[in-house]
């Protein structure tokens, strides 16, 4: 007997999640914010919780982080799902949609994660890719859209890795048109020139937006992402959600971290202004290509190959980034983090010494 026939294919045929976990001195490989919470919050923090009581189970589904969040976006608070970060709401609502066969649309290249959980469940899966320089194709994603009597459709805006955020038109063409739920993946919309689609969810029963705490609220460690839909539509979601996969320590914390919502919107900005000045230092290396983005992050590329650029980076300057050359349409290219000042200048700076090396 082979304990594998008990498996479903579709997982036996999956390749399993791996993050490269090299130490590095620099890491701008997972989007992550340089800069942790500030001690004396974390002290704050600390010593407030130490005062509740850690052998009782905590709500089955959180409550005091969804009456927040309702207060600050102005949208009712049975709209909100809060969740061990924004992953566990993509299986979350996929499940609850996806069974053998259902159409997925899926805009291409993307986060991996919308495809995993497809896979799995046996989706119909569908492709747009995106154009050369790596936009959405916003025409071929409504027309399949359009064609879609009920299934998922799934974007990231800003999207991860391109970077590249969808318009407000599709969205809303997208929303009158399709008969299948819209999961609009808002992890990077705190870096984004556009506004959030959060408010559309009071209008529109088809949309279910996601956020996180991980990119610019600083709390990756903790694990804390929500997600915003209608309240019909989050009744049903909620029905399949595991209960108590929050830490009752991260709701703790994610409240705290709204009390100091200025701190974290000038860690936005001057991580933009670093994403800037990161993008116009490789541009101005020979053979560099850079692709804008919307997000803390940014896709490049060089004449080498990614996996060369990648290595060297790593075992001569201990700077370690993301090499995307495995996505569909980005046989080239490496996606780097906006860092700290001193990461992102070290980072140019070993960029150019690679390039270099290697006399491109
Ligand atoms: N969505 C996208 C597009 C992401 O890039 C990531 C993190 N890499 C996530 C969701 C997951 O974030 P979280 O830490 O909230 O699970």
């Amino acid at each position: 007997m082979d304990v594998r026939d008990n498996f479903r294919k579709s997982v036996l045929d999956l390749a399993p999640y791996a993050v490269s976990g090299h130490p590095a001195k620099i890491k701008l490989n997972q989007n992550e914010s340089p800069f942790d919470i500030p001690e004396s919050l974390k002290k704050e923090i600390i010593d407030e919780f130490v005062c509740k009581s850690w052998n009782r189970y905590p709500e089955v589904f959180s409550v005091a982080l969804p009456q927040r969040l309702s207060e600050i976006h102005g949208i009712p608070a049975d709209s909100f799902i809060v969740a061990n970060g924004s992953n566990e709401l993509i299986y979350t609502v996929a499940i609850s949609i996806v069974k053998e066969g259902t159409e997925v649309l899926i805009p291409q290249p993307t986060f991996y994660f919308f495809e995993k959980i497809s896979k799995i469940l046996g989706a119909n899966i569908k492709k747009v890719y995106a154009d050369k320089k790596l936009n959405f194709e916003e025409e071929e994603i409504l027309e399949t859209a359009r064609n879609m009597r009920r299934g998922l459709v799934i974007i990231g805006s800003p999207n991860n890795p391109t970077g590249k955020s969808i318009s407000r038109g599709l969205i809303v063409e997208l929303l009158k048109s399709t008969g299948a739920i819209v999961l609009l993946d808002e992890a990077y919309i705190e870096f984004s020139d556009k506004p959030s689609a959060v408010e559309l969810v009071k209008s529109n029963k088809n949309l279910v937006i996601l956020r996180t705490f991980s990119k610019a609220y600083s709390l990756a460690g903790l694990r804390m992402g929500y997600l915003v839909a209608h309240p019909e539509t989050a009744f049903e979601i909620l029905k399949v959600k595991i209960p108590f996969t929050v830490n009752p320590l991260s709701e703790f914390t994610a409240l705290k971290l709204l009390e100091h919502r200025e701190l974290f919107a000038d860690r936005v900005k001057f991580l933009k202004e670093q994403r800037a000045w990161m993008t116009s230092r490789l541009r101005a290396l020979e053979g560099v290509r850079v692709i804008d983005s919307d997000a803390n992050f940014f896709l490049f590329s060089t004449p080498l190959p990614a996996a060369k650029i990648f290595e060297e980076l790593l075992e001569r300057q201990s700077v370690l980034v993301r090499d995307v050359s495995s996505y569909p349409m980005l046989e080239k290219y490496l996606r780097v983090n906006a860092g700290s000042e001193e990461e992102s200048e070290y980072f140019v700076n070993s960029m150019q010494k690679c390039l270099e090396r290697l006399s491109v």
